[in-house]
């Protein structure tokens, strides 16, 4: 303490010259209060220390990095995981582009920086020597340490400018002012970014689903495993070290895991040639240029439930989800609100196959006398009568042959599709039953398929359910479901009576390829006993026979059995129709079931399933031998010449055989009870759950 011992002197020297002017009080309180700021101070240096000793590295960090802001922490981003096909297609992937970062601050630290920085990013980057400029100069921007210059600039290009900037790197030879120049150019560095990618384009679109920005996704197979794709962001910390060199601290970003779908780009690609193929065909036809109001189809495995291929005529490039000009001309573009804009394009991202609902008509017949047979009300020897209509209620009901199909046994009544005998057997069956066997096949009910945006269609219950609903119901008219409904439920009716849960993705792998999860097929219940399923594939196959309704269906030399679907939309009477075939192969061990929906084709008259039947013959024909599936039957030359324009031409030569016709108004439109069962046929985004129903029908 000899600063003490010194002060202590000058303080006794200064005592002697005041002495005479300060009084004895005056000195006493002076000494005091020298005395508490020695006491002060001392305090002070023993706190310093301590906090020196105890955090001294924390806040020299903290004033080093504050005053060197370029080196604050920077996002590492994560990669968001791949999309992958059955068979190792990439379908969605990311790659790593990097944002030229423009830190103007620094480079408006002294003026000998701006020429060289600019004539760099101008020679090696090729950005705009304009843009460069005015964001040096413009006064919200001349101060910003953070300007994206240029986006998803590539690796490349990276590596160029890096190279130029590197003066000492070999085989360079520079002159001095070069040299100089080149060290001059500061305030440039580039951020890492990952973009989607999804190298099939168009293909598989609405399964799919795109990534927007920042890895958010809300449709398809990005939307429904968004959080299973996504990873976590790593970090850089940088900041300076007591001997001012850039110290670096890296906490790596995880990295996604990629999903396996069970989607096949090959069946993708034939379902989506032949939706094409029959959207053009029809364009020219009386209801404007598009080829039907919603085309859809599924192909998928009977005995697991994996979807193998969905396609709707919706189709849009992953790459461009927002480019209206495939579906819309550039004066409707142009007349366009935003709110227009936005709307048309959820409907073109809407995945018709999973959120669409509809009357499935007749195709719902398999599911009808499953349940009867099954339940008991009849049996695989009943035989039925149908006169052409049903009296019900009071209200005459008619058969889609208005003539009667006559007496007939339960394969005939599914090859003719004959609502008579339909509606006799819902009637043994009753309202109670008939409905405990639509719960058991899930119909309203979602699916549970992963995928966003599944609607459940709404069905009656117990209490809306009445004699005139039961008699419709029964041929697929008056409930609402989607087409995935449909499909899991017939499968069921097929396989043996095992209803799987939809699928479209089956293994998670993380980023070296390696299986994190199997996500196995899911058996959700029993539907209808072997015996009866037995017995439905059998009728089904009756329906494929030359003299049956769904004769254009057959592939020459394969079994295979199906349904066909005409069902009258509402208002009744209006011409319009909803035409469909659900169909398998082989006959006795179904091994793909496609399902094709013509949702009102461009023709005049809609009323023949022959459409639906054209596009299934068409996707059967090609994936059957791709599957591995091995003909099993004879040829007979069936459908050989079968084209589009011979459909067309329902009444010429080519397909002068019976088809299954319909009369406008055979089928009365669903009754009072309530209002929203009337409603089903709007496409109701959600549809209702059971819950809603009997909330709805309490009221
Ligand atoms: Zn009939």
């Amino acid at each position: 303490m000899s600063e003490n011992k010194r002060r202590t002197r000058r303080q006794r020297k200064s005592n002697d010259i005041t002495d005479k002017k300060l009084n004895s009080k005056a000195r006493r309180k002076l000494v005091w209060v020298f005395s508490a700021v020695i006491l002060a101070l001392v305090g002070l240096i023993f706190r310093i220390t301590y906090i020196n000793a105890v955090s001294g590295e924390k806040y020299k960090r903290q004033v080093l990095t504050q005053s060197q802001q370029q080196y604050e922490s920077r996002v590492i981003p994560f990669k968001r995981g791949d999309i992958y096909d059955a068979k190792g297609t990439l379908l969605a992937t990311s790659e790593k582009v990097y944002n030229v970062i423009l830190d103007c601050k620094v480079v408006n630290s002294k003026d000998t920086y701006v020429d060289p920085t600019v004539k760099a990013m101008v020679s090696v980057l090729g950005i705009d020597e304009e843009e460069i400029r005015s964001r040096l100069t413009d006064a919200k921007t001349k101060s910003s340490q953070y300007q994206v210059i240029r986006k998803e600039v590539s690796i490349t290009d990276k590596k160029a400018f890096e190279e130029y900037c590197d003066v000492s790197a070999e085989g360079q030879e520079l002159s001095q002012e070069e040299i100089i120049e080149r060290r001059r150019v500061k305030g440039v560095w580039f951020e890492e970014e990952y973009i989607r990618r999804y190298p099939l384009n168009m293909l598989g679109c609405d399964v799919i689903g795109f990534a927007n920005s920042g890895n958010v996704a809300d449709w398809g197979i990005e939307g429904y495993y968004s959080s299973v794709l996504n990873g976590i962001n790593g970090r850089q910390y940088g900041y300076f070290n007591s001997d001012a060199d850039v110290e670096q601290t890296i906490i790596e970003p995880k990295n996604g895991y990629s999903v396996v779908s069970t989607i096949d780009v090959n069946i993708q690609g034939i379902v989506e040639d032949k939706i094409n193929e029959f959207m053009v065909g029809l364009s020219n036809g009386p209801n404007g240029n598009r080829g039907a109001r919603n085309i859809g189809v599924i192909v998928a495995d009977p005995n697991d439930g994996s979807i193998l291929a969905m396609g709707s005529s919706d189709s849009f490039d992953l790459n461009n989800p927002r480019d209206l000009t495939g579906h819309y001309s550039e004066e409707e573009i142009a007349a366009m609100t935003d709110e227009d804009k936005v709307n048309s394009l959820n409907k073109i991202w809407k995945n018709f196959c999973i959120s669409d609902v509809f009357e499935p008509g007749s195709t719902a017949k398999p599911m009808t006398i499953g349940a009867a047979l099954d339940e008991g009300s009849i049996t695989a020897d009943s035989t039925y009568y149908c006169d052409g209509f049903q009296e019900v209620a009071g209200e005459r009901i008619k058969c889609a042959l208005t003539s009667g199909h006559g007496e007939q046994t339960l394969a005939e009544v599914m090859k003719n599709s004959c609502n008579d005998a339909l509606m006799q057997i819902a009637a043994k069956m009753g309202i109670e039953e008939f409905i405990r066997y639509q719960n058991i096949f899930n119909m309203g009910y979602k699916t549970g398929i992963d995928l966003p945006g599944e609607a459940t269609g709404i069905t009656y219950n117990i209490n809306s359910m009445g004699a005139v609903q039961l008699a419709t119901c029964s041929f697929g008219q008056g409930d609402t479901c989607t087409m995935i409904q449909e499909i899991a439920a017939v499968s069921s009716t097929i396989n043996g009576g095992y209803y799987y849960q939809p699928r479209v993705v089956n293994k998670v792998l993380d980023s070296n390829g390696s299986v994190v999860e199997n996500i196995d097929s899911l058996l959700l219940k029993q539907t209808v006993s072997e015996e009866t399923s037995t017995h439905i594939r059998e009728w089904m196959g009756a329906v494929v026979e030359p003299n049956g309704t769904g004769r254009y269906a057959k592939v020459d030399g394969y079994s295979m059995g199906g349904k066909t679907g005409t069902a009258q939309k509402i208002p009744r009477g209006n011409g319009k129709y909803l035409l469909s075939f659900i169909g398998f192969a082989p006959l006795d061990n179904p091994e793909v079931v496609v399902y094709v929906v013509v949702d009102e084709p461009n023709v005049e008259g809609q009323a023949v399933s022959t459409y639906a039947q054209y596009i299934y013959q068409g996707v059967m024909k090609e994936i059957l031998p791709y599957l591995g599936v091995f003909p099993d039957e004879e040829l007979t030359g069936i459908n050989a010449d079968i084209t589009l324009n011979s459909v067309l031409n329902q009444h010429g030569e080519a397909l002068a055989v019976p088809i299954e016709q319909v009369e406008d108004l055979a089928v009365p439109e669903p009754q009072e009870v309530d209002a929203e069962v009337r409603s089903g046929n709007d496409g109701q985004e959600e549809g209702f759950t059971n819950d809603e129903m009997d909330r709805m029908a309490g009221q």
